[in-house]
C-alpha cells in the first residue's frame, strides 16, 4: 500500500518549497502536483523538474509503463470526465458524508496506480504529491489501499492575496503561458473554503497535519523533522546536511507539475517572503483581513500588521 504525503491547501501557500525540502530526505520521493498530470504532462509533454520532456524522463516513463502499460493507455478524456463529476470544491460536502458515488474510487484508482508505480520504482518509502486541491483530497479518502496523509500548508491569507495578484511566468511552457492571477477579494474567499475543507477532512478521521509557512521557514529544521515522523520516518541529523543556516541545497527532482520553482537546483536562501506587509494596499489588505479573519485567528495569525511581522 502506497504511503502518500498529500500537501494541501490554497496555492502561493509555500507548498512547492515544502516538498522540494521533503524530497531531499532519503526515502522520499516527491512527485510534484499530480493533478495535473494527466493535461500537462501526459497530453501537453510539459518539462518534468529534471528538466527533460515528460515523455524523455526515465522516471515517469518506468511509472507509466508498471502503472498503465505506458502512459499511451490511459484514457485522459475518461480521467478529466471523472474529475469534472467528482472533484469539485463544491462536491465537498458530499464527499466527506457517507458512501461516494462509484466514481469517487474510479477516479482515485488512477492516483493510486501512479502513487504504488512511484513507490515500485524509485523505492522509496513516502511519495509526496502536492496537489493542493482540497476536494482531490477528500477524493483520495476513498481509494482502497492507500496510507493517505495530508499536510495542510496555511499561510498568512493577506500574503497568499498579495502572491496571487503577481505575474509569474510559467517556464514549464517555454514562457508562453502566465499562472493564473486571483483579485485579493476572490483569493480571500478561495482561502476560506479550502482552509476549511481541510478541517472537515481531519474530522472525518483522515491525518491530517497543520503547518504553518512561517514557521515552517523560522524553523525548518525542526518542522521537516516533525513532518518526516508524521510521514512514518525517522530522519537523522546527516539526513539534514543539506539544510545550511538561511539556506537550502537541492538537487534535481522529478516534479511533474507545479510551480516554477520545482526547477530550482542548488543553493537557495530560506526566508519568508513578506513583500505583502508594504506592497498590498490597506483596502485590500483590510478586506482580505475581514474576509479571513476568524480562521487567521483560529491558525494563530495577528490581525494587525505590526504583530504579524512577529508571528
Ligand atoms: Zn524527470
Amino acid at each position: 500500500m502506497a504511503r502518500v504525503l498529500f500537501l494541501g491547501g490554497l496555492g502561493r501557500s509555500g507548498t512547492t518549497l515544502v516538498e522540494r525540502l521533503l524530497g531531499e530526505l532519503p526515502g522520499v520521493r516527491a512527485l510534484g502536483e499530480v493533478v495535473h498530470l494527466w493535461q500537462r504532462d501526459i497530453v501537453d509533454d510539459e518539462r518534468c523538474g529534471c528538466g527533460e520532456r515528460f515523455s524523455a524522463c526515465s522516471f515517469w516513463a518506468a511509472v507509466g509503463d508498471r502503472a498503465f502499460g505506458g502512459w499511451a493507455n490511459v484514457d485522459v478524456e475518461r480521467v478529466h470526465a471523472l474529475q469534472a463529476a467528482v472533484e469539485r470544491t463544491r462536491h465537498i460536502p458530499r464527499l466527506a458524508g457517507g458512501r461516494p458515488p462509484a466514481d469517487v474510487a474510479r477516479y482515485a484508482e488512477f492516483y493510486t496506480r501512479v502513487y504504488d508505480a512511484a513507490a515500485a520504482v524509485s523505492g522509496c518509502e513516502v511519495l509526496v504529491d502536492s496537489s493542493k486541491h482540497s476536494a482531490l483530497a477528500h477524493c483520495l479518502r476513498w481509494a482502497s489501499d492507500l496510507d493517505l496523509r495530508v499536510v495542510h500548508v496555511v499561510r498568512d491569507a493577506r500574503g497568499v492575496a498579495y502572491s496571487w495578484t503577481k505575474t509569474v511566468a510559467r517556464p514549464e511552457a517555454d514562457n508562453a503561458d502566465e499562472m493564473t492571477r486571483y483579485t485579493p477579494g476572490h483569493s480571500a474567499l478561495l482561502w476560506t473554503a479550502h482552509n476549511a475543507a481541510f478541517g472537515l477532512l481531519a474530522r472525518r478521521g483522515v491525518p491530517v497535519q497543520r503547518l504553518r509557512y512561517e514557521q515552517f521557514l523560522a524553523e525548518p529544521r525542526q518542522a521537516l523533522t516533525e513532518l518526516a515522523a508524521f510521514a512514518g520516518l525517522r530522519v537523522t541529523e546527516p539526513d539534514l546536511a543539506f539544510l545550511g543556516d538561511g539556506h537550502a541545497d537541492l538537487t534535481p527532482g522529478h516534479s511533474a507539475a507545479g510551480n516554477p520553482m520545482r526547477f530550482t537546483v542548488g543553493r537557495i536562501r530560506l526566508r519568508r517572503d513578506d513583500a505583502w506587509v508594504s506592497a498590498l494596499p490597506p483596502r485590500q489588505r483590510a478586506l482580505v483581513g475581514t474576509v479571513c479573519a476568524p480562521m487567521l485567528r483560529a491558525y494563530g495569525y495577528p490581525l494587525t500588521q505590526r504583530t504579524t511581522q512577529e508571528a
